[in-house]
C-alpha cells in the first residue's frame, strides 16, 4: 500500500469572479483538473455554489456571504449580470473588494497548495504572499489578446490620441483595430494586468492551435510570466446546462424547436450575460434577421419578457407583427439560453456573437462560424483572431469600442450590415465554404487539444507536474529548518 497516497494529490483553491463570463470557464477548468484526481475547492457565494452543485458536482464548494447590502446593491444580488448600469456595476466591484477579508481567513484556516484566482481581485497578490502560497492567474481570455494587451500597453506612444484606426505595436500579425480602447478602461486593465505578471502563472482558456505558438511564445519573452493552456473550459464534464443562471427555456423546447429544421440552415444571435442593446439597435437587428430570410434563435435580455411588454413599448424595439411573421423560422429567447447545447445542434450554421472569449471559444469548439459583432473590452482583439487571423468567422462593422455593454450608444449598426453580413455565411458560395471549413477543422482541434497526447492535455499535465514541485520543494525547505 501506498504510505502516501496524497503525494501525487495537489489540494487547489479556485476563487472565480462572479459574472458568467469569468465563473463558468474557471470552474470549468477547475473540474478538468478535479478529473485528474486531485482535491479542488472552489470559494464562491451561496446562490453560485448552488447552481455549481448542480453543474460541476467534482468540485468541493466553501460559501462566503456576498456584501450586496454593505456595497449599496439589493440583497441577493451576487452575480455582475444582475446588474445593468455603471454605478451598480461599480457597487458590485466595491462588494467584490469587500471578500477580501473573508476568503483570506478561509485560506488562512486551510492553506491550499495552490491558489488559481481571477485577476478581477487583486488583493488576492497580498493575501496569498502573507500566506507564502503560490498564485495561479485567470483572466478569461485569450493569450492572444493579452498578448495585443500587452503590446498596447508597452506602447502608449503609438496609439492615436482619437477614435482612429491603428496598428497593434509590435505584434506577430499586421492587425489593424478600428479604434484605441477607451482611457478608462484600459486604465483599469492594465493595473489589473500588471498584477496579474506578479502571479506565478497564468492559466488561460484556450488551446495552442487557436492562440498559435507564436503568441505564446511572444506572450512570454516580452514579459517573461508563463502562460499553460488548459482548454476549452466548455468541454470538461459537466451535469446540465446550467452554469451560472437559469435557463429560461427548457432543453427539450430548444432541442425539439433545432429538430425541426434542416441541418445547417439556423443562425444563433446571442450576445452574452452582460450586453444590453438600446431598443433602436435591437429594431434594427429584428430588420436585418427578417431581410436576410433565414431561421434563427435571438436571445433578448429578460427584460424584454412578453407579460411585462406592452403592446406599444415591444413596438419599440421589435417591427409590428414580427414574431406572427416568424412564427415557424424564428425562435426569441428572452433571457438565459442554453448556449451549449444550441451550438452543438448540427441545425446551427452561424453565431452572431458579442465575442467574449467563452462564446468564441465555444463556437470554435462546435465548429460553429462567426458574425462578429463586439461591443467592449478584449472582444474587439477576440474578433480579429477569429475574422482575421484564423478566418472562422465574418465582421459586422462594429467600431464603438464602449466601457460597458449597456446605455446609449453614439453610432447603430444598420439592418443592411446586419443583413449582408448574415448573408455572407449563410447564402453558401466560395467565401462562406472556406470559413466553414475551417471552423470544422478547429472544433476538432479543441477536442483533441483535450484528449491524451493533445496539447491542453499535454500542458495541463505540465502544469500538475510543476504544482508538485512546488509543493514539495516547500515542504523539503520546511524541513530544513
Ligand atoms: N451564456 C449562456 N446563455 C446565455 C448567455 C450566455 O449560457 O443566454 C453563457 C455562454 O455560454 C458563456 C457565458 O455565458 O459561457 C458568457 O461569457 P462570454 O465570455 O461569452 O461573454 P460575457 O457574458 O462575459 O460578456
Amino acid at each position: 500500500m501506498d504510505p502516501n497516497p496524497n503525494r501525487n494529490r495537489l489540494k487547489l483553491d479556485f476563487i472565480p469572479f462572479l459574472a458568467p463570463g469569468h465563473l463558468i470557464p474557471l470552474c470549468g477548468l477547475a473540474t478538468l483538473l478535479a478529473s485528474r484526481g486531485h482535491h479542488v475547492r472552489v470559494i464562491t457565494t451561496p446562490s453560485n455554489a448552488q447552481l455549481l452543485a448542480k453543474s460541476n458536482p467534482s468540485l468541493h464548494l466553501h460559501t462566503v456571504d456576498f456584501p450586496a447590502r454593505e456595497a449599496g446593491l439589493a440583497h441577493g444580488v451576487e452575480i455582475m449580470s444582475k446588474v445593468d448600469d455603471f454605478n451598480k456595476a461599480a457597487n458590485f466591484y466595491r462588494a467584490a473588494m469587500l471578500l477580501r477579508g473573508p476568503i483570506a481567513r478561509i485560506l488562512e484556516q486551510q492553506p491550499p497548495d495552490c491558489i488559481v484566482a481571477d485577476f478581477m481581485y487583486p488583493w488576492m497578490d497580498d493575501v496569498a504572499n502573507n500566506l507564502n502560497i503560490p498564485r495561479l492567474a485567470f483572466n478569461g481570455f485569450s493569450l492572444f489578446t493579452v498578448a495585443a494587451m500587452e503590446s498596447v500597453k508597452a506602447n502608449p506612444a503609438l496609439l492615436p490620441s482619437d477614435a482612429a484606426p491603428f496598428v497593434i505595436p509590435d505584434f506577430p500579425h499586421h492587425i489593424t483595430m478600428c479604434a484605441p480602447p477607451p482611457k478608462i478602461a484600459t486604465g483599469f486593465m492594465d493595473q489589473l494586468l500588471g498584477i496579474e505578471l506578479k502571479s506565478h502563472g497564468l492559466i488561460v482558456n484556450s488551446f495552442a492551435e487557436l492562440d498559435g505558438e507564436e503568441y505564446l511564445e511572444h506572450y512570454q519573452k516580452r514579459t517573461g510570466h508563463k502562460a499553460w493552456h488548459v482548454g476549452p473550459a466548455c468541454l470538461a464534464p459537466r451535469s446540465g446546462e446550467e452554469r451560472a443562471e437559469k435557463s429560461v427555456v427548457s432543453e427539450n423546447e430548444c432541442l425539439s424547436w433545432l429538430d425541426s429544421k434542416p441541418p445547417q440552415s439556423v443562425v444563433y444571435i446571442c450576445f452574452g450575460s452582460m450586453c444590453r442593446f438600446p431598443d433602436k439597435q435591437l429594431y434594427e437587428m429584428a430588420c436585418g434577421l427578417e431581410q436576410a430570410g433565414h431561421a434563427f434563435i435571438w436571445v433578448v435580455p429578460e427584460k424584454k419578457g412578453e407579460e411585462c411588454d406592452k403592446e406599444e413599448e415591444k413596438e419599440m424595439w421589435l417591427p409590428k407583427g414580427f414574431e406572427e411573421r416568424n412564427k415557424e423560422k424564428g425562435l426569441i429567447i428572452r433571457g438565459w439560453a442554453p448556449q451549449l447545447l444550441i451550438l452543438g445542434h448540427a441545425a446551427v450554421a452561424a453565431f452572431l456573437t458579442h465575442c467574449g472569449w467563452n462564446s468564441t471559444l465555444e463556437a470554435v469548439t462546435a465548429g460553429v462560424p462567426m458574425i462578429t459583432w463586439p461591443v467592449q473590452g478584449d472582444q474587439f482583439y477576440n474578433e480579429k483572431l477569429v475574422s482575421e487571423v484564423r478566418g472562422i468567422g465574418v465582421e459586422v462593422g462594429a467600431t464603438e469600442w464602449r466601457v460597458v455593454g449597456y446605455g446609449e450608444r453614439e453610432k447603430l449598426i444598420g439592418r443592411d450590415c446586419i443583413e449582408r453580413a448574415v448573408r455572407r455565411l449563410m447564402d453558401g458560395g466560395e467565401e462562406a465554404l472556406n470559413i466553414r471549413r475551417r471552423a470544422k477543422e478547429f472544433g476538432e482541434k479543441a477536442k483533441e487539444a483535450l484528449q491524451e497526447g493533445g496539447s491542453s492535455h499535454d500542458s495541463l499535465s505540465a502544469l500538475i507536474a510543476h504544482l508538485l514541485r512546488l509543493r514539495d520543494s516547500k515542504i523539503n525547505s520546511l524541513h530544513s529548518f
